[in-house]
């Protein structure tokens, strides 16, 4: 049901995001970019998704914490590729202090990137999908979504927010086409982490490998992290027709983390 379908994926210049971009080309989906990177290498993941998917892409650098600009991302990315069918958001950022210390401004940045650009992009793609009464909206949460962790309180908080977010959209939209989901990873290897696990090596004073072992035995059980294609398999899953009547839903995808 996929092909020629267009989806529109935040923060997708790396990380999960590209991943999820990459695998929805891989079954014909036309593809809206957005997310910080040089323009070169901007140009370069869009070459690459270009010539090896055989579909089209734009790309649109919209600051998340803008509302006008998360507006006019929709509106271009619409009008280059056609109606958004897929709306992925996953652009997310991190900041780790306690709450007595927290910045504001800080605080204040990762509700509206982590939450706020997700409200947005559904009010502004929601129209399009019950037009053609087909659409999925994937938000992608974390295990901080449903528990929490120190000295995380804007991420928590967030996460915990687009999960509320997720079923309060998708129980409006229940009798059409379109579903709304959350995804909820734990520790999965990208940029995000590798910068948290550095952190640890040069606080601990230990190598890199044994900054992840120690992370990951915290709080994952199966002391492996998610890989990013492992969650794009079980977006694309989410998009399929089998996955029609899962609405509201919070998956998790987390080693056994939130089993505990
Ligand atoms: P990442 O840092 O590799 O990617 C984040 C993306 O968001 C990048 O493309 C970046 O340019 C973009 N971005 C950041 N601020 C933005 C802004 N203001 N406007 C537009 N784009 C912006 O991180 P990732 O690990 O791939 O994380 C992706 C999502 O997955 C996030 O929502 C994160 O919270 C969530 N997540 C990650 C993990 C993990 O372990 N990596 C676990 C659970 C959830």
């Amino acid at each position: 049901n996929l092909p020629g379908k267009v989806a529109l994926i935040t923060g997708s210049t790396s990380g999960i995001g590209l991943s999820v971009a990459k695998k929805l080309a891989s079954q014909g989906v036309h593809i809206g970019l957005n997310g910080f990177a040089k323009p070169e290498e901007i140009s370069a993941i869009r070459k690459e998704i270009e010539n090896q998917f055989k579909v089209k892409t734009f790309y649109h650098g919209a600051d998340l914490k803008e509302g006008p600009q998360v507006k006019s991302m929709v509106q271009e990315t619409s009008k280059a590729l056609g109606n958004v069918d897929i709306l992925v958001n996953n652009a997310g950022i991190q900041y780790i202090e306690s709450a007595v210390n927290f910045p504001e401004q800080k605080f204040n940045d990762i509700i509206a990137i982590n939450l706020t650009a997700a409200f947005l992009t559904t009010k502004y793609t929601l129209p399009q999908m019950l037009d053609k009464n087909w659409g999925r909206i994937i938000n992608i949460a974390s295990v901080h979504g449903l528990v929490a962790s120190v000295n995380k309180c804007a991420y928590v908080a967030a996460k915990h927010g687009i999960v509320g977010l997720t079923k309060a959209t998708a129980l409006e939209v229940a009798k059409t086409g379109v579903t709304i989901n959350a995804v909820c990873p734990g520790w999965v290897m990208t940029k995000l982490i590798e910068t948290q696990i550095q952190q640890r090596a040069d606080q601990y004073k230990i190598s890199f490998e044994e900054a992840q072992i120690k992370l990951l035995e915290e709080k994952q059980p199966s002391v492996t992290p998610v890989q990013i294609e492992q969650l794009g398999d079980l977006i694309t899953f989410l998009c399929s027709d089998s996955a029609s009547q899962i609405k509201g839903s919070a998956y998790t995808m987390d080693g056994g983390w939130t089993a505990q």
